[in-house]
């Protein structure tokens, strides 16, 4: 539908649940001694304690890559409990926040409403949301791939949000070792970025960043990587050895 050329890759660790302070600085280390000077835009999606310790690691080692909370509440401050605002996740050195990952809509029910306003939250505290979406083993054998990935994209994308990137994660791709064939992920990411132009229009699709996630690693990364739509990676499991998050940041068509 386009050249990729237009836009950066963008690749995302999400740490999960993972990793304690002494671990932060390590991999800040290491990712910043191997990383080039150009090439793909870098995310790190620590959980939320960890924030303070990977500001200070990321900036004293690698200064160019960004950080995001895998969560945030879609008001904006309140009485809310063990939830985090989009202020206090910008306050504390993010700029990025992940929404709608399969792990929270299963975890913690959140639907595609709830999503769509999560996005929009991100949008209002000046962070950017990377929307994460995909279809589910069953969805897909039952041939309701397409179907899901328009409702969680045109819920996800409702409060138009004047920044964003998407992650197609297949979620029986997600931590399993089962990674999608590069066909089946790049006819995705064509749908999606079709249904982008539909609902926000063809320059608002044409410049958005779509990643791949799930079971990425450096094996898969190349062939993924040179996809026409695919724009780079969202990463979990590889994610927390920064020897492997390299070699896929190399993969994605940065360098
Ligand atoms: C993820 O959780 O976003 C993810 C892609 O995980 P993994 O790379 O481990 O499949």
């Amino acid at each position: 539908m386009s050249s990729g050329a237009l836009r950066r890759p963008l690749v995302a660790a999400n740490w999960k649940m993972h990793f304690l302070r002494r671990d932060v600085e390590a991999f800040a280390r290491e990712l910043g001694a191997g990383l080039g000077a150009a090439g793909a835009q870098i995310v790190v999606f620590p959980s939320h304690p960890l924030l303070p310790a990977a500001s200070w690691a990321f900036g004293a080692h690698a200064p160019g890559v960004a950080l995001g909370g895998q969560d945030l509440h879609p008001e904006e401050k309140g009485a809310f409990t063990g939830d985090v605002a989009g202020a206090q996740l910008a306050d504390a050195g993010c700029t990025w926040a992940l929404c709608g990952h399969s792990e929270r809509r299963r975890d913690h029910g959140e639907s595609d409403e709830l999503v769509g306003r999560k996005v929009v939250a991100a949008d209002r505290a000046g962070l950017v949301p990377l929307l994460c979406l995909g279809e589910k083993r069953e969805e897909r054998h039952s041939g309701q791939t397409f179907s899901v990935l328009e409702r969680q994209l045109a819920a996800g994308l409702a409060g138009r949000p004047a920044r964003f990137a998407v992650a197609y994660e297949p979620v029986w791709a997600i931590g399993t070792g089962e990674t999608a064939t590069p066909e089946i992920a790049q006819e995705a990411h064509d749908f999606l970025r079709r249904r982008i132009a539909a609902l926000l229009g063809s320059a608002v699709a044409v410049q958005t960043r779509l990643l791949y996630g799930g079971s990425v690693t450096p094996e898969n990364a190349g062939v993924l990587g040179r996809q026409e739509d695919i724009d780079g990676f969202l990463v979990g499991g590889a994610s927390l050895d920064a020897a492997k998050f390299l070699a896929i940041i190399r993969g994605s068509g940065s360098s």
